[in-house]
């Protein structure tokens, strides 16, 4: 909508459409008097637009229910758990994971497909996505729903045009919502829209949404990451928006001079001390490097439960190198609260504390939150899925449109 121009009648009315789909997400089960009092708009235009989402299969009657106040019983509206779906991919460099979700934000199906190493070619990580999809695609067919669009998270950047730079994916330039949407056409014999995004954000927004961080009006930090570190950073602001913040690669970051080698190539990264591969490694050379769906969560929290010396010393050496690299992000941000998610999700409460004392010394400053993430592994998948459906939530004239 140009900001300095009145709205014309189409706009209003997709602004109009909007308010009420969010209402109703919101406050559902909802009257129609209900939605005309929280909107300020007439009962008439309520009755309208809540028709216009009905036939558009987005909000659903819940039939007569008794008016807890005066007047007459009124019908009441909720979100439509039968409308449209999205689809949620992860793709990791061990395993591709995605789930099913429905407009009211449930899941209702998880697929996994473990690799043994998705890195390089990234034919190889639309091959795993593909059974996936047609799982996914399979269930949403079985409940008789539109698939309203697939979004991808990956851990790497993600350009405009959903061009794909990841390290830790090996990939320098990869068109990745091209190559997935070929798969989905030769799936589905259909076009269905896909979006690739930034995993670390997605997992950033996935705290906000789904865990259990308070709200606050100042960023929240997080830390993920299912074989590498990176690091995604949302305002809490807005509840609705998810379009702010930024989110990178962190296990690049150089924390040691000389130091081990990478899978990157370079020596001293701090995914040579704090990533999981580096972890995992000092449980025994033998152990397999695993995201935490593929094996690495019973692992990890095997290494956060042991007393052995040199397992402490390594969590000790990943916390100090970790808070090396945010103390200076954090300096400047100033964080409601850091999440440690990702692989460092089951270490628990006992590193996140000492994550937090290591950063409370570097940053000169009051005490820095640290949590540990009570999300699971497929969290950027769940993230992912949740932008489709909220977009048909946030905004259904778009939706109803197309
Ligand atoms: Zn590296």
């Amino acid at each position: 909508m140009e900001r300095d121009a009145p709205a014309r009648p189409v706009q209003q009315h997709a602004h109009n459409l909007a308010l009420v789909s969010r209402l109703v997400s919101a406050h559902g089960p909802v009257s129609r008097a209900e939605l005309a009092q929280r909107s300020g708009l007439t009962k008439t235009t309520v009755t309208q637009l809540t028709r216009e989402l009905l036939d558009a299969g987005l909000i659903r009657e819940l039939g007569i229910t008794r008016a807890s106040g005066p007047g007459r019983p009124a019908t009441h509206l909720v979100v439509n758990s039968s409308g449209p779906v999205g689809i949620g991919v992860q793709i990791e460099a061990d395993h591709v994971a995605g789930c099913l979700f429905d407009l009211t934000g449930r899941v209702r199906d998880r697929a996994l497909r473990r690799g043994d190493d998705l890195r390089g070619d990234p034919a190889l990580a639309t091959k795993a996505v593909e059974p996936v999809l047609r799982r996914l695609l399979a269930a949403a067919d079985a409940r008789d729903t539109v698939v309203a669009g697939v979004a991808v998270g990956v851990p790497g950047r993600v350009d405009e045009s959903g061009r794909v730079r990841s390290v830790e994916l090996g990939w320098t330039d990869v068109e990745l919502s091209r190559l997935v949407m070929r798969r989905l056409e030769a799936l589905s014999g259909g076009v269905i829209p896909v979006t690739v995004h930034n995993g670390f954000r997605l997992a950033a927004l996935a705290e906000h949404w789904f865990g259990e961080v308070g709200t606050d009006e100042r960023p929240l930090m997080v830390v993920s990451g299912e074989l590498t570190v990176g690091v995604g950073v949302v305002s809490l602001g807005e509840r609705t928006s998810w379009t702010t913040g930024t989110a990178g690669e962190l296990g690049h970051v150089r924390v040691r001079r000389g130091g081990d080698r990478c899978v990157c190539g370079a020596r001293g990264c701090l995914d040579t001390v704090s990533g999981p591969r580096a972890l995992l490694r000092a449980l025994g050379e033998d152990t397999p490097m695993a995201s935490r769906l593929s094996g690495g969560d019973s692992r990890m929290r095997a290494l956060a439960r042991s007393r052995d010396p040199e397992l402490v010393g390594a969590l000790r050496r990943a916390a100090r190198a970790l808070a090396d690299t945010l103390a200076g992000a954090v300096a400047v941000l100033g964080p409601a609260a850091v999440v440690l998610g990702g692989h460092f999700a089951p270490l628990g409460s006992p590193f996140a504390r000492q994550v937090a004392g290591e950063l409370t010394s570097r940053c000169g400053q009051a005490e820095v939150s640290v949590s540990a993430s009570s999300l699971e592994g497929d969290a950027v998948a769940r993230a992912a899925a949740a932008t489709v459906t909220r977009r048909i939530v946030d905004d259904p004239a778009r939706w109803m449109e197309s």
